[in-house]
């Protein structure tokens, strides 16, 4: 695949714009790629259709060749539909006892990952956790999953014979209830297909315990069955999230791509193993670079953005240091200090910057003052942002008008952007600002 992929390479050397015809030759190949990671072929696709029109126009960074910069989108695009919202290990199970219920096809995992997760619930979350087997059909199932309970030191439900899931699921609800458990979870019996019959029953215990998650197991080396899969459950029973096994095999997972276009559930954990020890929190980065199976070259184009931006900070320091410190500059310093994390967490990382942040604060300088501020700068004319020495009162209230803010707000800022350029000034003559600025980018 590298090979066929440098011939495109080769073809690919030209600077400027992705044109569509660039970005059409490198996404044939990303789609064979995603194939042979075992993404659906519906969903594989629509992924690069919808890169298609994403990718044509945007810019080719110096020293990439276009179809590198597409496999970088392509990577960049991936990851974005791999994540979630929130922490994919933090499950909700507040309110104790919270029901987890397990589903899937059978040997996909769900009574390994049942017990795996118990472990981690235990000993991660300091949770009482209690674990039920609902598999009433598999000879030994129940007691499966009583002999890894015992393993990790985790209670199961006693098992008493003729019950139906239901009635089992009930009995695993009021035993959490009396016996003061955090979290109950429910290990369901599976088919080899799905059938009318299964999900019945999944839905009646379902109805029975209202689970506060419903986890869908999934076999990570399955491509379009996984799709289906996920459809079935998501439409008859809901579920809340997927949990991916076998990643510590060769495939390449592009079922997790798959289940996230079609679901929309996050992926939570990750099995890779068959030990109990062998579950992870779903990490989209690592699992994209899986499916592309292109890590080399998304890595020599990051390489190559941060020469760039390396080169860009640089100049922006040798103008600092000559004491030009204009309305671009602060704007590209309070966003930048937004996603470090606000006020106080770069305060921390820059030296000399102590006073600051102390002038900051009592000036009330929080994050949402740093939204305002940028407001105002994008209400400035571009004249006006490269030397705001030309704000004079008229311009200053079309300014703060325009930002929806007072002529006092526009002052502050002001002041802020003068006594930022003659701090950086300063910074400068000492060494101090590259040192500083290590820190910003
Ligand atoms: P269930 O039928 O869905 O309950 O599936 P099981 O939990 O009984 O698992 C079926 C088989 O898959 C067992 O041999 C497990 O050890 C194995 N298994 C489960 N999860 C993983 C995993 O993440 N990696 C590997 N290699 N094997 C797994
Ligand atoms: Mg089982």
């Amino acid at each position: 695949l590298s090979e066929r992929l440098g011939g495109v390479f080769d073809r690919l050397t030209k600077q400027g714009a992705l044109s569509e015809d660039d970005v059409k030759t490198a996404l044939r190949e990303v789609r064979v790629a995603l194939l042979e990671a075992d993404v659906s072929l519906p969903v594989a696709r629509d992924f690069v259709k919808a890169i298609q029109d994403k990718a044509t126009g945007q810019a080719v960074t110096k020293s990439i060749t276009p179809g590198q910069q597409v496999v970088k989108i392509v990577h960049d695009e991936l990851v974005h539909v791999l994540t979630g919202e929130g922490d994919p290990g933090a499950l909700k199970i507040d309110n104790a006892p919270a029901p987890i219920l397990m589903v899937g096809l059978q040997g996909s995992g769900k009574t390994t990952t049942t017990g795996k997760l118990a472990k981690r619930l235990t000993e991660k979350n300091g949770k009482r956790v209690l674990m039920a087997s609902l598999d009433i059909y598999r000879p030994a199932a129940q007691q499966q999953l009583a002999i890894l309970g015992t393993q990790i030191g985790v209670d199961t439900l006693p098992i008493v014979a003729g019950e139906s899931a239901v009635q089992i699921a009930k009995r695993a609800k009021q035993q959490a209830t009396l016996g003061g458990y955090d979290v109950y979870m429910l290990d369901t019996a599976g088919r080899l297909h799905i059938d009318e019959t299964l999900m019945q029953e999944v839905e009646d215990v379902r109805n029975a315990v209202n689970p506060r998650e419903t986890l869908l197991v999934v076999d990570g080396l399955t491509g379009q069955v996984a799709v289906e899969v996920a459809e079935e459950f998501d439409a008859k029973v809901g579920i809340t999230g997927v949990v991916l096994t076998r990643m510590d095999g060769d495939g390449r997972g592009g079922a997790a791509l798959s289940m996230r276009a079609v679901t929309g559930k996050p992926i939570r954990f990750v099995g890779l193993g068959e030990k109990m020890d062998a579950l992870d929190t779903f990490e989209p980065d690592r699992i994209a670079g899986r499916i592309l199976g292109m890590g080399d070259i998304v890595a020599l184009v990051e390489k190559a953005q941060e020469t760039i931006e390396a080169a860009q900070a640089e100049r922006m320091m040798k103008r600092f240091q000559k004491g030009q410190f204009n309305m671009n500059d602060l704007k590209s310093q309070l966003e930048q200090m937004i996603k470090m994390g606000g006020m106080e967490g770069i305060m921390g990382m820059m030296p000399g910057m102590g006073k600051m942040a102390k002038q900051a604060q009592g000036a009330g300088m929080d994050d949402k003052v740093l939204t305002r501020q940028i407001a105002l700068i994008q209400s400035m004319t571009k004249k006006e942002r490269a030397n705001p020495a030309l704000l004079q009162a008229s311009r200053k209230k079309r300014i703060a008008k325009g930002a929806g803010l007072e002529v006092s707000d526009l002052n502050k800022l002001l002041k802020m952007q003068r006594q930022m350029g003659d701090m950086m000034k300063k910074m400068g003559k000492g060494g101090m600002l590259k040192q500083a600025m290590k820190g910003m980018f």
